[in-house]
């Protein structure tokens, strides 16, 4: 094992980063820019300002797979007893696909349930190689319309929905997660055409996560911009009509 990989949080207890109690595996790194981004540490965009903060809570460091497997089996009671497991997520871990493929063959070796929270935009003999090592995808899926996502996270879609495709069709349990933001994608026709497009891809679940400002002062700590000020959180009451379509749809919704 050469590869090392960077890693700025290993979340533990995490109970909505699939089944059971999990310890979530946060990587450096991702090729997106949502505005609404609750770790901007972890863009690409902000990295040079993650690294001059001296806070290695944003800054991060290498781990090689031995180091963190040693963190994530401490727990490996709570999983055992849970039906959890560990879930890689970032930033985004296709950033460091040869390091995140070397911790998941450990970790399955040992009887771990593997997990990973991706956005799918990575190319697809990455992609491909990536979830062979995969138990539970919890695929995110920002915007339905091609301009729009670009527009608010500076990628198209294309790529994202041609692996969260092949994913499905490859037989791996998907699972699609929509951020709900707020004069982006949170009215019912955006629910409309989400359903209808997550069908057509074969997807049958889907997590909405209302939005938060939970990341609001790392913005502050970053010394960036925050786009997303001032604009009012989300709850599930609040979704409650937005939900209602998918379940319409047939497809099974529920709230993270
Ligand atoms: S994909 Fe996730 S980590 Fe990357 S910029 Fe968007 S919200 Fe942040």
């Amino acid at each position: 094992m050469n590869e090392k990989g960077y890693i700025f949080n290993i979340q533990k207890f995490s109970i909505n980063d699939g089944p059971g109690i999990r310890s979530t595996v946060f990587f450096c790194g991702c090729p997106l820019s949502c505005r609404w981004c609750s770790n901007p540490e972890s863009q690409n965009r902000f990295r040079k300002h993650a690294l001059a903060s001296g806070d290695p809570k944003l800054a991060g460091r290498a781990w090689t797979v031995e180091e963190v497997m040693k963190e994530i089996e401490k727990d490996r009671c709570f999983y055992e007893e849970s039906g959890g497991g560990i879930t890689l997520s970032g930033g985004e871990v296709l950033q460091q696909h040869a390091f995140a493929e070397e911790l998941l063959t450990s970790a399955r070796e040992s009887g771990i349930h593997c997990a990973a929270e991706t956005t799918g935009y990575a190319a697809h003999e990455i992609f491909a190689s990536f979830i062979r090592h995969i138990d539970l995808l919890l695929f995110d899926m920002k915007h339905w319309n091609r301009g729009i996502h670009y527009e608010k996270t500076g990628v198209y879609n294309d790529t994202i929905l041609e692996n969260m495709g092949f994913a499905v069709k490859e037989g791996i349990p998907t699972i699609a997660r929509i951020p709900v933001i707020p004069g982006f994608n949170n009215t019912i026709q955006d629910a409309e055409q989400f359903s209808k497009l997550l069908l057509q891809l074969g997807i049958r679940e889907v997590h909405l996560l209302p939005f938060h400002q939970f990341g609001e002062k790392k913005y502050t700590q970053l010394g960036v911009p925050y786009e997303m000020a001032g604009y009012k959180q989300l709850h599930p009451e609040d979704l409650e009509d937005y939900k209602e379509i998918f379940l319409k749809h047939g497809l099974k919704c529920s709230f993270r």
